[in-house]
């Protein structure tokens, strides 16, 4: 192994996702002298196969039931179908322009970048390619990949991840979707839009199952409008192949048939096998275990984004990345609060959260003390333009903060950033109810929302 022990970094990282990338960048903006050793493609799965392409998939789908739905609009256009090969070059394209710039990004900020598969091989050092990289301290951010059940081969054929569901080569006609979280949810969305027959199978109660109830309900309610169907509350048991396509079971004996099976239950964390368990890193359930400042249990060795048991986000891993260069940087470090991340799931309707479910509030704060309060989309002028229906659900803890706010509606993430000011900033509902929004908008709602909390409701009855 060459040791070129004259090259000390400040920082040695391994893995160039979302969390590992966005250490180096701040790292090295701070002055530190950094390596980036990534095994595939700088940016991750995030850039990828994660949030960029499938929100390019997504907002294929939504053109097309434009198209579909254009006369609605007093608009005459003809749907004729989806040409997938250009709908991959169109995602295609995005990818690739945000990947040269990030490039260029990491180039220009002096980062030293090795591609390679890398090893933890000593508290202080990564090997790869036959060097081995020693630094002051070590950044793991080996992300995540899908996982599976025992017994369920994803095989990339009928049984398919996520990954490969990015770049199949056709429509499927009908699928199966075992999982109604965030993945499966956006998957079901855009290939509905697409034309497939789509089954969700998710074993609790509800789709989004983490998102307040009241958003799983009114998008149960959007989706079965769209035909997406959906069997929730019983767990998946076993898949086979049939003739042309895929036969899943459930623990009841229920099954369903389709073309292909996407297996979208969650991800799991990448450290086996790459000298973490050598080094005496400790972890959960392959999970690596960090300290709010992202500290592990070795004291030259940090770890971020999906590799921890934090919300697998890209700016979760944003922002863990950074807290560990601004530390090392000897910058103060504030520790995240994770109710306080802004989620979204880019489905036909979106579904938008900050801070806490009603549910949580009433066991964190006592049943007596929370207020919510829901405002319907039915009174927002822009979203009745869009011809849209949801609604922006409030939770308050009695005459004092807004501690969850919870949207249902298309476009409605992107009112997430206000959202997360109201949050963040612990805003009472008659502040909020200070701000003008512009009229007509769909953050509208929101003012709204918290104009009746404050018991002045202006387009929404007493
Ligand atoms: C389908 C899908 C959609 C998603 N949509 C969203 C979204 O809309 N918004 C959002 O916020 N999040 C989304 N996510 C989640 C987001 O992609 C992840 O949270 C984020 O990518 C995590 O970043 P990371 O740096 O921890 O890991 P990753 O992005 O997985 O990066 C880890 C990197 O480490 C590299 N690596 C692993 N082992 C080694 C090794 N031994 N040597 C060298 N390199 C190694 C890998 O090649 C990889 O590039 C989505 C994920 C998926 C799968």
């Amino acid at each position: 192994m060459a040791n070129d022990a004259s090259t000390v970094f400040d920082l040695v990282i391994l893995g160039g996702g979302s969390g590992g990338y966005a250490a180096a960048l701040r790292a090295a903006q701070l002055g530190l002298d950094v390596a980036l050793v990534e095994k595939n493609k700088l940016g991750g799965t995030c850039l990828h196969q994660g949030c960029i392409p499938t929100k390019a998939l997504l907002h294929a789908g939504e053109i097309a039931d434009q198209a579909r739905e254009s006369e609605q609009f007093g608009v005459k256009a003809t749907f004729e179908g989806i040409d997938i090969a250009a709908v991959h070059k169109y995602k295609d394209d995005v990818v690739s322009g945000l990947y040269k710039g990030l490039q260029g990004l990491v180039a220009s900020r002096k980062v030293t970048y090795i591609e390679g598969e890398g090893r933890l091989s000593s508290p202080t050092s990564i090997d790869v390619n036959g060097q081995r990289l020693q630094g002051r301290h070590v950044l793991l951010a080996t992300g995540s990949v899908p996982r599976s059940l025992p017994g369920l081969t994803i095989d990339g054929n009928r049984i398919i991840s996520s990954d490969h569901a990015l770049v199949l080569d056709r429509v499927p006609q009908s699928a199966i979707i075992l999982g109604g979280g965030v993945i499966g949810v956006e998957f079901a969305s855009a290939w509905k839009s697409f034309g497939t027959d789509v089954t969700i199978v998710e074993g609790l109660p509800h789709l989004v199952p983490v998102e307040d109830e009241n958003s799983s309900k009114l998008l149960e309610r959007a989706f079965r409008k769209r035909g997406i169907k959906f069997n929730l509350g019983t767990f998946f048991q076993s898949a086979e192949y049939t003739g042309d396509g895929v036969k899943v079971t459930l623990a009841d004996g229920k099954t369903f048939e389709a073309e292909v099976l996407l297996v979208a239950i969650g991800r799991g964390p990448v450290s086996q096998n790459i000298g973490y368990e050598e080094q005496g890193v400790a972890m959960d359930r392959g999970y690596v275990l960090v300290d709010e400042y992202m500290r592990t249990n070795v004291p030259t060795i940090s770890a971020v984004g999906d590799l921890v048991p934090t919300l697998q986000l890209a700016h979760v891993g944003f922002a863990e990345g950074i807290l560990v260069a601004e530390r090392l940087a000897g910058l103060k470090a504030v520790p995240i609060d994770y109710d306080g991340v802004p989620r979204v799931t880019y489905c036909h309707p979106e579904v938008a959260s900050m801070g806490i479910s009603e549910a949580k509030a009433k066991e964190v704060y006592g049943a007596d003390k929370v207020v919510t309060l829901k405002y319907n989309l039915a009174g927002n002028g822009k979203s009745k333009i869009l011809k849209t229906s949801g609604e922006v659900k409030l939770v308050q803890v009695r005459d004092g903060a807004v501690v969850g706010i919870h949207m249902v509606g298309d476009r409605m993430g992107e009112q997430v950033g206000e959202a997360q000011l109201i949050y963040n900033w612990e805003a009472l509902p008659a502040e909020v109810a200070q701000l003008i929004h512009a009229h007509p908008t769909q953050s509208e709602a929101l003012g709204e929302a918290h104009l009746a909390l404050a018991g002045k409701p202006l387009h929404s009855h007493d």
